[in-house]
């Protein structure tokens, strides 16, 4: 594959479902391929191999929706090292760029206009031990206005990731700094269980349902 071309799952036009931009129409851009396996993964179709365009198709394509954010996610986007000048392009453009990631990778190399979303795996994940400690630090070491463009998100099924997520968010003080996001895992926890928990704790997170799983077929792809 050339220096300029990406695998791409799908791009497409929906409502952003999660995150501080849900519910904002937004483009997205996914990338095929991951590798994580993390357990109840719901865009496990992006493991396929995809198709293959050139930056500037991507643009193109992306373009045409005309939507006010481009969201690049995956599968896990930072694998494809094409996807960094795909990124400093779309910022060059003017576009204001959301990148969700899995969070085992630095995201050290991303332009740092991007407005970076990363997961934090909790136990139930099966892969908390891959989590990149490297993405809090540089969070944490940000400066202004660079810092606004972190944010955290945390799925939980059970007391056991909620009780796990708790201590580190205590313990990085993360959530005085930064947004963090905490949903469930779908049909796995009853979102007004962890609506308890939060109010319950004082817990300064926000709670995120997935959007477009109540919006449209949760199975179906493309939202
Ligand atoms: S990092 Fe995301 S896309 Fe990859 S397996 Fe985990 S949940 Fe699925």
């Amino acid at each position: 594959m050339s220096p300029n071309t990406l695998a791409i799952s799908e791009i497409f036009h929906s409502i952003q479902g999660e995150g501080s931009f849900a519910g904002w129409p937004c483009t997205f851009i996914r990338l095929a391929g991951c590798g994580h396996g993390c357990a109840g993964c719901d865009t496990s179709y992006a493991e396929d191999k995809g198709f293959e365009l050139e930056i500037e198709e991507i643009i193109q394509r992306a373009l045409t929706f005309q939507a006010s954010f481009i969201e690049i996610t995956g599968g896990e986007p930072l694998r494809q090292p094409p996807v960094y000048p795909l990124m400093t392009q779309l910022c060059d453009l003017n576009q204001k760029v959301l990148l969700e990631t899995g969070g085992f990778i630095s995201v050290e190399k991303v332009d740092k206009r991007v407005h970076k979303i990363i997961d934090i795996k909790p136990p139930s994940s099966g892969v908390a031990q891959h989590n990149n400690p490297d993405n809090i630090r540089l969070a944490l070491e940000a400066e202004l206005p660079q810092r606004h463009n972190f944010e955290f998100k945390i799925v939980i099924a059970g007391k056991e990731d909620y009780d796990w997520a708790t201590s580190l968010l205590l313990e990085h003080r993360l959530a005085d700094s930064f947004t963090v996001m905490m949903g469930v895992a779908f049909e796995k926890l009853d979102p007004a269980k962890l609506a308890e928990w939060i109010l319950h704790d004082h817990l300064r997170v926000r709670l995120q349902l997935q959007l477009h799983k109540y919006l449209w077929d949760p199975s179906r792809r493309g939202v």
